[in-house]
């Protein structure tokens, strides 16, 4: 789907896409301005993985409002957010794409089909 295969090797062309599918010519960009959308799509994804940290670092350090354990955190999921990032837009196009084509296993076994 992407030219590059590690979203980190080359963060200009993270978004460097194919314009058609190389297997079975599903065109990617549906509509000018179709990864628009994708925004919210990380955004529940940066959500999600907030609050998974967010839990995972109450159960593993404790949080408490009577010290700075909660400003840490911030910190730490801000700088772990920042460092995904590339990774996580590239994840939503996956997963916003997935809600307009459906995935057909067949069609990836003809590569000669359109
Ligand atoms: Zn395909």
């Amino acid at each position: 789907m992407f030219k590059t295969k590690n979203a980190y090797t080359n963060l200009r062309k993270t978004f460097d896409m194919h314009e058609r599918c190389p297997v079975c010519g599903q065109k990617y960009e549906l509509e000018t301005g179709f990864w628009f959308g994708t925004g919210y799509v990380s955004y529940a994804l940066g959500v999600a993985f907030s609050v998974a940290t967010l839990i995972a670092y109450w159960v593993i350090f404790g949080l408490s409002w009577a010290d700075n354990s909660i400003f840490i955190w911030l910190g730490v999921n801000g700088v772990l957010l920042l460092l995904l990032q590339p990774w996580l837009m590239r994840i939503s196009r996956v997963i916003y794409l997935y809600f307009f084509v459906y995935y057909d296993e067949d069609t990836a076994k003809l590569p000669e089909s359109k």
